[in-house]
């Protein structure tokens, strides 16, 4: 987007009485004036100036904004008028006509997130006030606004980037003996409380997909562990078809699981998994990584009689329910890290399932002081963030000493990934996408 332009456009809805036209850039004032009857004195910038408009005579009112004290940080002037869609038509045509361009659909936001008037989160947060459908919406959108997601996320990066300058102050003294800026110990307790700040946000926040639907829980795991028959269990009907046959349930199944005191909460099989080609365990986390998207918890059920149990490939808020027991081995060992084990066949632990599911749910959508609402982009950053930390505390152990620059490297992807959800770093590609989704004169 050439930034050196004057860009206008009717910011008002089409067919109002009164319409407003935009303009913004290097000559947005002498475009805007002249279109008006000359004014004796020069209208003050930040000052309403009455006047009519030079060829019909209609009354208008004149806007100017001085930059950088606008919205877009550029000089703006809008012309307040009789919404009469042949004059607009005329006041286009003559502006096109003195060099404006007629703005693309965001163009305004996006200028204004170039010249630094606000950051990505700011700009989705307008573009979602614009799409709001209901309250929650409304309320979620007015959040993002008013930039808490945006002062998280620098804090966050300034955490990152202090640790980030101690380990490459350590590469740059690296050839001076005894010089160290961090020790493993205290690189470790800095790198666990960014990490822990990430994950609680990850695992609290609303998603945004989902603000208006009932809360709900997908089920991942292997076919034939019981998935269809925990549904059954939980939700107390015998909606979800049950197969003795590994892999026969195809089609996503869903039940709703009462809940006193709320609509409830909806239960899915993320059936369908298992067809393609693969390794098992990145097929595991492909099925995990899409429902996701889809639920705010997913319950990772594996079975006692599985040859393999694969662990969830992340923790965050899922639960990890082992299903079965009534056919466990005497003696047979449950691999560390499973949340509840249950049998669908003698009703062991479905119960302490349900009240678990309950719980996760509740704390995962409530509505306190430090709820945020997240959208997929910012999830995706936040979790590839959240994997470059993983990888530089797994290997700070041994190579904190000797390979602190694979350390940064990892530290530095991270500081990229949060950069990018306020968009310090943001790809063209994205920045299109977010103000491609604005209306003209946005
Ligand atoms: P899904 O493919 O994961 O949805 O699994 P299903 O719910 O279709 O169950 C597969 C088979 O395991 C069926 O024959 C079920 O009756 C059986 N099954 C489910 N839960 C249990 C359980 O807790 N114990 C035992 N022994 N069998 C179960």
């Amino acid at each position: 987007m050439l930034q050196r332009d004057t860009i206008f456009a009717t910011s008002s809805t089409p067919g109002g009485w009164r319409a407003i036209l935009r303009l913004s850039g290097p000559d947005a004032w002498t475009l805007a004036l002249r279109q008006t009857a000359a004014p004796a004195t020069p209208p003050h910038p930040g000052q309403i100036h009455s006047t009519r408009l030079a060829h019909t005579g209609l009354p208008a009112t004149l806007l100017q904004m001085k930059a950088p004290r606008s919205f877009t940080g550029e000089d703006v002037a809008e012309l307040h008028l009789p919404g009469s869609p042949a004059v607009l038509k005329s006041i286009h045509q003559q502006i096109l006509a003195a060099g404006g361009r007629q703005a693309l659909p965001g163009e305004f936001s996006a200028r204004a997130f170039f010249n630094g008037r606000f950051d990505l989160t700011r700009a989705e947060g307008i573009a979602a006030t614009i799409a709001a459908e209901n309250d929650l919406q409304l309320r979620a959108a007015a959040q993002l606004r008013s930039g808490a997601l945006h002062q998280w996320t620098a804090a966050t990066a300034d955490m990152l980037a202090n640790l980030l300058a101690l380990v490459e102050a350590g590469i740059d003294f690296s050839d001076e003996e005894g010089v160290s800026f961090i020790s493993p110990a205290e690189f470790l307790r800095q790198i666990e409380a960014i990490m822990l700040r990430i994950n609680t946000l990850i695992a609290s926040a609303q998603r945004w997909e989902r603000i208006d639907a009932l809360p709900t829980v997908a089920l991942v795991g292997m076919p034939n562990v019981g998935k269809s028959s925990l549904i059954n269990a939980l939700t107390g009907t015998a909606r979800a078809i049950v197969s003795p046959v590994a892999g026969t349930t195809r089609d996503a199944l869903l039940a709703v699981m009462p809940v006193a005191g709320s609509p409830g909460i909806r239960l899915v099989d993320t059936a369908g998994w298992e067809q393609g080609g693969g390794e098992l365990a990145g097929k595991m986390k492909a099925a995990h990584d899409r429902a996701r998207d889809e639920a705010d918890l997913i319950l990772w059920v594996s079975a006692m009689d599985q040859p393999q149990w694969v662990a969830p490939p992340r923790r965050g808020n899922d639960l990890w329910v082992m299903n079965k027991a009534d056919l466990a081995q005497p003696g047979q060992k449950l691999p560390d890290g499973t949340d509840v084990f249950t049998s669908t066949r003698t009703g062991e632990g479905i119960e302490a399932l349900r009240t678990l599911i309950v719980q996760k749910i509740t704390s995962a959508t409530m509505i306190g002081a430090e709820y945020f609402t997240i959208n997929q982009r910012h999830r995706r950053l936040l979790e590839a963030a959240e994997e470059s930390l993983q990888r530089a505390r797994d290997n700070a152990g041994e190579s904190m000493g000797q390979f602190p620059e694979l350390l940064a490297t990892d530290l530095r992807q991270a500081l990229d990934s949060i950069g990018q959800i306020s968009g310090t770093i943001a790809p063209d590609e994205i920045l299109g996408r977010i103000f491609g989704a604005f209306c003209i004169g946005k």
